[in-house]
C-alpha cells in the first residue's frame, strides 16, 4: 500500500469518506482515524496497529453538539469538564448511544469522547463531516508518535494517508476521565492534572485500574521503545560500568554525564513533550538503554511517571 502525505485536511478527509483510515495531527499525539460510524473502516485501525479488539478508541469531535449524539447522557460531572477543558487534552467517558458501533468501544457500553484543540485536527474532522474514532497512530505497544515523521517510520505501507502538520504541543496522550458516576475518576493521567480537575470537583480521584480494569488500554504493554528503559533517581555503578550505547532524559543536568544522547528539560511539561520524541530518536540511532529520571508524581508528573513505568515494565 502506498502512503500518501498531504497537508490538506480536505484531501485527507476524502480517504475517510471512502471508508479508509488517516493519520492526523492533534495537540496530544498523532491519531489514526476512521469514520466512527463505519464499522469496517474502524476495523482497519485495529489491523494497521495490531491493536487488541477489546481496547476501545477515543471518538474525536469538532463540535460540542456532537457529544450528545454519541453519548446517551451527559452527566453533571462531564458537563463541568467539557465546559472547562473542551477543546483540549481531556477525554470524557460516558454511557454510549446505540448509534456508536461496538467495535469502537471494544464492546463496552461506554464511549470515550474528546474534542481536540489543534486547529488542523478540527479542520480535518469538520471536513470529514463525521466523528472520528482514533487511537494513537503507532503500532500497538510502541511509543506514541508526536510528529508525522514518527508516523511515517512506523506505519508506512500500512495506512493510505498521513495528514502532515505541526509536532504535538503536549506530546502526551489525553487525560481519560470516567464521568459515568457522581464524581470524576481519572483512568489515565495526562496533561490535564488531578489538581486541575479537583478544582471542579474536590472528590475527583484516580481509578484503581489494577483491581477492575475499567480502561482496557491500561492492561496492555504500552509506550515501549526498542531500547530498554530504566528509571533512576540517582546514579549507581551499574550505569557507570555499562558499555552499551546509552541515553539520558530528565530534568537534572548533573545526572547527565557520559551518555551518547542526552535530553534535559527545564520543566515537567517540557519533559512530557520531549519524552516520546526522545524514545523515537534513541531507537533511530541504536541506543540500547534509556535512563529516565524519576520525578515527583504531582501535577503532570503523574502522567510522565505513568508512561515511564509502563515503558520500563518487562
Ligand atoms: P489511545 O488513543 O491509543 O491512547 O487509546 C485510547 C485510550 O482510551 C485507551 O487507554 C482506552 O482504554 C481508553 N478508553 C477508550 N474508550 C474507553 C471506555 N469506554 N472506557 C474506558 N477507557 C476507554
Ligand atoms: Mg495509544
Amino acid at each position: 500500500m502506498q502512503t500518501k502525505l498531504t497537508n490538506s485536511a480536505r484531501t485527507a478527509a476524502r480517504f475517510i469518506k471512502s471508508g479508509d483510515i488517516v493519520a492526523f495531527p492533534t495537540e496530544t499525539v498523532y491519531g489514526l482515524g476512521a469514520n466512527a460510524y463505519d464499522e469496517k473502516a474502524v476495523r482497519k485501525i485495529f489491523k494497521a496497529k495490531g491493536r487488541p479488539g477489546d481496547n476501545p478508541l477515543i471518538v474525536h469531535v469538532a463540535y460540542k453538539r456532537d457529544i450528545s449524539v454519541l453519548a446517551a447522557e451527559i452527566t453533571p460531572s462531564a458537563k463541568k469538564i467539557i465546559k472547562k477543558f473542551f477543546p483540549g487534552p481531556a477525554t470524557v467517558i460516558l454511557k454510549k448511544n446505540e448509534i456508536v458501533p461496538d467495535v469502537v468501544t471494544g464492546g463496552l457500553d461506554t464511549i470515550a469522547i474528546r474534542m481536540p484543540a489543534s486547529k488542523i485536527a478540527r479542520e480535518f474532522i469538520k471536513a470529514c463531516g463525521v466523528p472520528i474514532a482514533a487511537p494513537s497512530a503507532n503500532s500497538s505497544g510502541s511509543p506514541s508518535p508526536t510528529s508525522f515523521v514518527h508516523v511515517l517510520k512506523d506505519m508506512k505501507g500500512k495506512i493510505p494517508c498521513i495528514l502532515t502538520g505541526p509536532d504535538a504541543k503536549y506530546g502526551l496522550e489525553s487525560t481519560v476521565i470516567d464521568c459515568t458516576g457522581k464524581h470524576p475518576v481519572i483512568l489515565r493521567p495526562g496533561s490535564i492534572t488531578l489538581e486541575q480537575l479537583k478544582k471542579l470537583d474536590s472528590q475527583t480521584k484516580y481509578g484503581r485500574t489494577s483491581r477492575k480494569v475499567k480502561s482496557p488500554g491500561q492492561k496492555y504493554r504500552h509506550y515501549k521503545p526498542k531500547a530498554n528503559v530504566r528509571l533512576i533517581a540517582d546514579f549507581g555503578a551499574r550505569i557507570a560500568n555499562s558499555k552499551n550505547k546509552k541515553a539520558f532524559i530528565g530534568l537534572s543536568k548533573k545526572l547527565a554525564k557520559g551518555f551518547e544522547l542526552v535530553k534535559i528539560s527545564r520543566t515537567p511539561e517540557e519533559y512530557a513533550k520531549n519524552l516520546f520524541s526522545f524514545f523515537h530518536k534513541c531507537d533511530e540511532i541504536g541506543i540500547k538503554t534509556i535512563y529516565c529520571e524519576k520525578i515527583s508524581e504531582k501535577g503532570i508528573g503523574a502522567a510522565i511517571m505513568n508512561r515511564l513505568k509502563k515503558a520500563a515494565s518487562r
